[in-house]
């Protein structure tokens, strides 16, 4: 596999980065994961703004302009021969000469790190027939998850606290509401009627949840921006997950409660298909 790091195309075996890199000491670093379907790219545009936000709220510069950075995910999908799978893209505050908790300097270079991963059949994923099932933690987070940060650690130990209980993926719940599932941004449905948490610093805005909300309106369905209560959605007649590498995808049980008859409901349904034709028709 073809890797890119700090404007070189190299095999992977040969790319490295320091270990005095910030993003491996401190987690100072930001990323973005891109779909790739049909050999193109999945709302670049959007991706690139947050990556954008991203890097401006932690005061670090970006290591290439938006043009060049979609000639890079666009060389490596070729150099990999990827159809379907996605394109990683992670920038970090570099690697200064010693490990110190202040920021750098200035004219110290960003690191930039891309690689693509092949999923041959992205988009009819199997679990997005079935549905997946999900249970509640605590929120653990820090208080900032509107920066898409690599500080993923507590991500991750929901996953694992998923698996142990026998289930697909976690959702996390702060103050009595979900704010969001590990990697992804959380909705039930009601009534016909979308319900999801509305944006703040408590969630990462994502790029398919901008995307999604705006098809089912266009859709004329009916979509409520606001918190829920895991007893709420245990009462939903329907709810599903969307991510830049899951799309959509329907929730059929929480905490061990099925929703409705236990089978992806029809709103989750049609938004994944919507979301995908729409999606594939503006890829580049
Ligand atoms: N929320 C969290 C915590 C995430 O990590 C992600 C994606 O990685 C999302 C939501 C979904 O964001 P997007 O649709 O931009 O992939």
């Amino acid at each position: 596999r073809t890797v890119y790091v700090n404007g070189q195309y190299l095999p992977e075996q040969e790319a490295s980065v320091s270990v005095f890199d910030r993003g491996f000491l401190f987690a100072d670093g930001v990323y973005e994961v891109t779909s790739v379907l049909g050999g193109k790219l999945i709302d670049f545009a959007g991706h690139a703004r947050r990556l954008q936000r991203s890097l401006g709220e932690l005061e670090m510069r970006s290591p290439v302009e938006e043009d060049e950075l979609l000639e890079i995910h666009r060389e490596l999908v070729r150099l990999n021969e990827i159809e379907d799978g996605l394109v990683y893209l992670q920038v970090t505050r570099g690697a200064p000469a010693d490990r110190d908790f202040a920021y750098p300097p200035e004219d110290t270079e960003p690191t930039i790190v891309l690689f693509t991963q092949s999923k041959p059949g992205l988009a009819e994923s199997p679990a997005a027939k079935t549905g997946i099932k999900v249970v509640t933690i605590p929120d653990a987070r820090w208080a900032r998850r509107d920066i898409k940060t690599v500080q993923l650690l507590y991500a991750s130990m929901g996953k694992m606290m998923a698996k142990k209980a026998g289930v697909d993926d976690a959702w996390m719940v702060e103050e009595g509401q979900i704010t969001e599932g590990t990697s992804n941004n959380a909705y039930i449905v009601k009534d016909g009627k979308i319900i999801t948490r509305e944006l703040s610093t408590d969630i990462l805005h994502g790029i398919t949840r901008a995307a999604v909300l705006r098809m089912a309106q266009e859709a004329q369905m009916q979509v409520e921006e606001r918190g829920f209560t895991p007893e709420e959605a245990k009462e939903a007649d329907e709810a599903f997950v969307t991510s830049a590498s899951t799309f959509v995808m329907p929730v059929v049980e929480i905490d061990g409660t099925p929703l409705g008859d236990g089978t992806p409901g029809p709103i989750a349904k049609r938004l994944r298909e919507i979301y995908l034709e729409e999606s594939r028709k503006v890829a580049i």
